[in-house]
């Protein structure tokens, strides 16, 4: 049995950059195997497609870019350059935008703080998106005499949204405006934040207007917030063959029946629950399904109509409202700008009768929290006649779950040592939330890929300058 294919989107500057094999095996004699490629022209060109969606409602504007989602030196420079701002989640991301040119203005602290990265906030002047009622006393504690600090105050439990971890409690509003009046020399209310762990839009409009009605109370406490933070959340578009993925996801179910030939590896049931002869639940790998993108799902947001004010859209009654949004979007904006290349070390038959592809990386390097990627990697084979095979891709490390695909995958046919192996769409939390450097296996380099006067120009990420050559 073959598996059906799940074949990935694919940019189009990434497409043109892989049709010359030659140039992919010079890369990697150049850096080394395994490498991350990123792509700044297509961070910006993301950047430029959500900047339409708002400049098309007049909508007022800032655009957080979430550096979390990858470490690029190349990316947070791009988007320093484009004038945009950045959300950074540690003191190590902070140095980071400030190394690439972000103004304090332009530079906000988000995610839970200890008192170091309180202070180093406060030295940076940074904005603070506050998470908890101990951050906002320790800011007013800690902010030295005579300057402000701009902050805003991130809430969550909205009826209808799952708990979460972060942010103030609506309950407990009441008490963080009583701090921020006490401290009201010490410390500004820009607005409210938040960011939600899904793609929903009616999560997101629910979020909304409880926001809204939270600036109406600070108004009444004297406060003048003029800031409503959405977050991130918008979503990558993965797959170029949304049925491709449907039949992968039927093919996968049956096999974990028993109905029909094993998709999977061992144990593995990637998130269902198998029981009474049904497959139940939901699978990790889901986001890969989506479809929509980020711009769409944005203009979408800004179209629905607001309950509670006569059925207004978001968006109008943001701007009637004279309030500015915010947004930090990370894997919207490196949707489809990075890609990891490595090569294939040698083919082999297991026990169980599967073929494995053992490749010169280890799982943690191209898989986000270890959920599995429901995209094929595409191996740039020699051209040569096509005998579909389905095979597995192990990774070098000496653990057994060290499988990169933990599922059956679809290749044109079965590939040589040395065969480069691209895994697509990997800049956004794939490469650098859990890159491996077990086994002592040193850290892929990274290199940003230009397309500069119809030729294709490779830069060490650190060394990256948008607009300077
Ligand atoms: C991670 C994170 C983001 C970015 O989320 P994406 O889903 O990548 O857009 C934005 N804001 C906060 C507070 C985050 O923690």
């Amino acid at each position: 049995m073959i598996p059906p294919a799940v074949p990935a989107a694919l940019d189009p500057l990434v497409a043109a950059f892989l049709t010359d094999r030659d140039g992919v095996r010079a890369a990697l004699r150049r850096y080394g195997s395994p490498l991350h490629l990123v792509f700044p022209q297509i961070f910006t060109a993301n950047l430029a497609a959500l900047r339409a969606v708002l400049d098309v409602g007049a909508i007022r504007h800032r655009i957080c870019y979430a550096h979390k989602v990858n470490r690029s030196a190349a990316f947070v420079r791009t988007a320093a350059h484009a004038g945009i701002a950045v959300d950074v989640a540690s003191v190590g991301e902070l140095r980071s935008a400030q190394a690439a040119g972000f103004p304090a203005d332009r530079i906000e602290v988000t995610g839970p703080k200890g008192a170091t990265a309180l202070r180093a906030a406060l030295g940076a002047a940074a904005t603070v998106n506050v998470d908890n009622l101990w951050e906002l006393a320790t800011l007013a504690d800690l902010a030295p005499a005579e300057t402000i600090v701009p902050v805003l105050l991130r809430v969550s439990g909205f009826s209808g949204s799952s708990p979460s971890r972060f942010g103030i409690d609506l309950t407990e509003v009441a008490t963080a405006l009583e701090l921020l009046v006490r401290h009201r020399n010490r410390l500004r209310l820009l607005g409210f934040a938040f960011h939600l762990d899904t793609a929903a839009t009616a999560e997101r409009v629910n979020a909304v207007g409880d926001c809204l009605e939270l600036i109406e109370r600070a108004y009444a406490h004297g406060l003048a917030p003029t800031v409503l933070d959405i977050g991130g959340g918008l979503r990558q578009v993965f797959t170029a063959d949304a049925d491709g993925y449907d039949a992968y996801d039927r093919a996968l179910r049956a096999g974990l029946l028993g109905s029909g030939p094993a998709m999977h590896w061992g144990n593995n049931t990637f998130g269902y629950h198998v029981a009474e002869a049904k497959v139940h639940g939901g699978p990790v790998f889901h986001k890969y399904a989506n479809t929509e993108s980020a711009a769409d799902i944005l203009a979408a947001l800004l179209a629905a109509p607001l309950p509670g004010h006569g059925g207004r859209a978001l968006g109008a009654v943001l701007t009637d409202n004279l309030l500015e949004l915010w947004l930090e979007p990370g894997k919207a904006l490196v949707d489809h700008a990075g890609i990891t290349v490595a090569q294939v070390e040698f083919v082999k038959q297991a026990g169980t009768g599967a073929t494995l592809v053992h490749l010169d990386l280890s799982r943690d390097t191209v898989t986000a929290a270890d959920q599995e990627v429901l995209i094929d990697p595409i191996v740039l084979a020699e051209v040569a006649e096509p005998r579909p095979a389905g095979v597995y891709f192990a990774g070098h490390l000496c653990l057994e779950r060290d499988l990169i695909t933990q599922r059956q995958v679809r290749v044109a046919r079965l590939p040589s040592p040395g065969d480069p192996v691209i895994f697509p769409n990997t800049a956004a939390y794939h490469t650098d939330l859990s890159a491996a450097q077990a086994a002592m296996h040193p850290t892929p380099a990274k290199v940003a890929v230009l397309h500069h006067e119809g030729r294709f120009v490779l830069c060490p990420d650190a060394d990256y300058r948008p607009g300077g050559r």
